[in-house]
């Protein structure tokens, strides 16, 4: 349970989340009052937004913004807009957030906000009422130097560049570095759209060298062939590998030869059949309708960039691949990630692998707050530095312990930065 003021929340995704904690602290032999200190968001804020609904009607909705820990620097985290999100499963948003933050090197500590919405069931003009109510509801705690939100599951772009403009007009001045993951047209960077899947695919590219030596010729599956996994499975086709089978809800395409990643760069903006109807329609791929088959696909790496609890005790002993890069958050259960070491398979999990998307959020926090900007090719380069980089440190900690998963050393490299923190600052 976290603690609230004695007001005790849970959910099973934020028990999982302080079991994991919990297990870092131990592993990394940190004190019981550091664990105590993880537990304790050091703030929350909870809203209600009254919007006018096209139907003449006030509907209330219920926001959150819990900022976690700001011992490393600012807190940053997304906004959910999800019918079921809960104030705990906001809590322990937050608290992962903390931990990729410090993973990733950035002077950022760990923070989230949800509202509990479906957004698919509001107009456009409700959606925009509805983020600029949630933009003034916590503007109060937020600003750039304080709190930086940006987009999570259900909110995008278009909600940022709402958000930043509901808080501009408040400050009476423009604040661009507020929120990021903004529009390439309002301060945005244009690697964002492709940030977390390009991340995906350098973090394998250097597992793979220090693994194998060399990603060239090794074969990946890509489960779910969204945002996160169309990008993963571009880039990873441009850095030599050979994408074999990409999959979606619906089924996979499969080739063993390798499918033409520059197909998914050609139909980026064009919305239309499925990238895995158009491979089997274009590219003469072979065409599986059970989803679940991408894991019994022969390939050396496995990119499961779908959702979370895909891989499980039950259907763990499908997964061919000897390496699994995790693009989604929480693909593997604990249960299946135990397996797969016990049978040698490296599992790097989600907080290293999909960092991306909160380092080039930083890229474009840096450039708001000079009002600099750098071109495409310069913001990659140093998105790709600063994954290497991670990469390297984990992988690093990982072969002193050899008995630990990468996970444990991702999570046991995250904490001992925070509590260094809060031990220099004074804090514990
Ligand atoms: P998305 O909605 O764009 O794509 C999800 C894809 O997965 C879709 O193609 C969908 O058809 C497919 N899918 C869903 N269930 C499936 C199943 N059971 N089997 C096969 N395919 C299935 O989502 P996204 O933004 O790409 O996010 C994917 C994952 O990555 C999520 O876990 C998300 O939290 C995580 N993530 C995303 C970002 C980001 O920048 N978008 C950053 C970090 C982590």
């Amino acid at each position: 349970m976290a603690h609230i003021s004695g007001a005790y929340i849970t959910s099973a995704f934020l028990e999982n989340t302080l079991v994991a904690i919990k297990r870092g602290v131990e592993l990394a032999n940190l004190p019981p009052e550091f664990f105590e200190a993880l537990t304790r968001p050091q703030r929350i804020l909870v809203v209600n937004i009254p919007v006018k609904m096209d139907n003449g009607k006030i509907q209330f909705f219920e926001g959150y913004r819990v900022q976690h820990c700001d011992v490393l620097g600012p807190f940053k985290g997304g906004v959910r807009f999800h019918p079921e999100v809960t104030l705990a499963d906001d809590v322990a948003l937050a608290m992962l957030m903390t931990l990729k933050n410090s993973l990733a090197g950035l002077p950022y500590g760990g923070a989230k906000g949800a509202v509990r919405v479906d957004p698919k069931k509001l107009s456009q003009r409700e959606l925009e009422a509805l983020a600029r109510g949630y933009a003034r509801a916590i503007a109060p705690l937020i600003g750039d130097v304080v709190d930086i939100p940006a987009p999570d599951v259900g909110t995008n772009a278009q909600i940022m560049a709402w958000m930043v403009d509901e808080y501009s007009k408040i400050a009476g001045r423009n604040t661009p570095a507020v929120f990021t993951s903004k529009p390439p047209e309002l301060w945005g960077n244009p690697v964002r759209e492709y940030s977390t899947g390009y991340g995906v695919a350098v973090a394998t590219r250097e597992t793979a060298k220090k693994l194998w030596g060399r990603l060239e010729g090794k074969t990946v599956a890509v489960q779910g062939i969204g945002n996160v996994g169309r990008w993963a499975a571009y880039w990873l086709g441009k850095m030599g590998a050979k994408v074999v089978a990409v999959s979606d809800i619906n089924g996979v395409a499969y080739k063993k030869e390798g499918l033409d990643v520059e197909l998914i760069y050609q139909n980026r903006t064009v919305p239309g059949p499925s990238l895995v109807e158009l491979f089997v329609s274009k590219t003469g791929a072979e065409h599986i309708k059970d989803p679940e088959a991408v894991f019994a696909v022969e390939t050396d790496i496995l990119v499961p960039a779908a959702i979370e609890n895909v891989i499980r005790g039950d259907n763990v002993g499908r997964v061919r691949a000897r390496l699994v890069v995790e693009g989604a958050n929480g693909p593997t259960t604990p249960e299946a990630e135990k397996m797969l070491y016990e049978r040698g398979v490296v599992v790097v999990p989600d907080i290293l692998a999909n960092a991306g998307g909160v380092v080039m959020s930083y890229l474009e926090w840096v450039e708001n707050l000079q009002w600099y900007i750098w071109d495409e090719e310069e913001t990659r380069r140093r998105l790709e530095t600063i994954m290497i980089n991670n990469v390297s440190k984990v992988y690093a900690r990982w072969e002193k312990e050899k008995e630990w998963t990468m996970r444990d050393a991702a999570i046991v490299t995250a904490l001992e930065r925070i509590y260094k923190a809060m031990k220099l600052r004074g804090w514990i």
